[in-house]
């Protein structure tokens, strides 16, 4: 199943990499493919999905995944919450890409310039304080940012923050009974990654 009948699709994580890697040069370079609506391939997909790429990924509207690694219907299963952050419904949802779907590849994404990470930073060394779902959702960046240098200019601990915000997601995810087991067998492999705004550039993270 692929929107690109030239392509095969990919069946390891690392071939699923490779294609992100290979769509956000081209989203970057101004030669996207998509959207482009095919009606075969729709038809195609209404009999069911085989997305090679699981991506958790923030709300926030300028960080839209299948734009930014240049992916057609069907290719990413997608999770959005700002901050990109773990919670009940997010992990039943990415436990259900992971048994049922059995993506290959798993991508926590976040970005430069997030204004949950932001507002985070600002909760834990400035005390201030937001409405009282949004402080429940913060409680899942803050202890994130337990390593970062207070001192550090606000641009700097920032995206310092964005990474470990990442870093931290994929420690959980690691820690859970599935990844686990699916990591013994070698049946998937899971990434961080930070979006740039400026230059549209995704920086897998080692
Ligand atoms: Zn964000």
């Amino acid at each position: 199943m692929t929107t690109d009948p030239g392509n095969t699709p990919p069946q390891t994580a690392d071939e699923a990499l490779d294609r992100l890697r290979a769509g956000n040069l081209r989203f970057v370079s101004g030669e996207a493919r998509f959207p482009t609506l095919q009606k075969e391939i729709l038809a195609e997909l209404a009999r069911g999905q085989q997305p090679y790429a699981t991506i958790l990924g923030c709300s926030d509207s300028r960080v839209p995944p299948e734009l930014v690694f240049d992916a057609g219907f069907g290719e990413l299963f997608v999770i959005r919450v700002a901050g990109n952050v773990l919670g009940p419904s997010i992990l039943g949802t990415l436990q259900y890409s992971a048994l049922h779907l059995k993506t290959p590849l798993f991508v926590v994404m976040g970005h430069e310039g997030c204004g949950a990470v932001k507002a985070a930073i600002a909760s834990r060394f400035d005390g201030s304080r937001q409405d009282g779902r949004i402080e429940i959702l913060l409680e899942q960046i803050i202890p994130a940012l337990d390593g970062l240098d207070p001192q550090a200019a606000p641009a700097d601990r920032l995206s310092a923050a964005v990474e470990a915000n990442v870093r931290r997601t994929i420690r959980e995810l690691l820690a859970t009974p599935e990844a686990k087991s699916r990591m013994g067998e070698g049946a998937f492999r899971l990434v961080g990654a930070v979006y740039e705004l400026e230059t549209g550039r995704v920086r897998f993270l080692d």
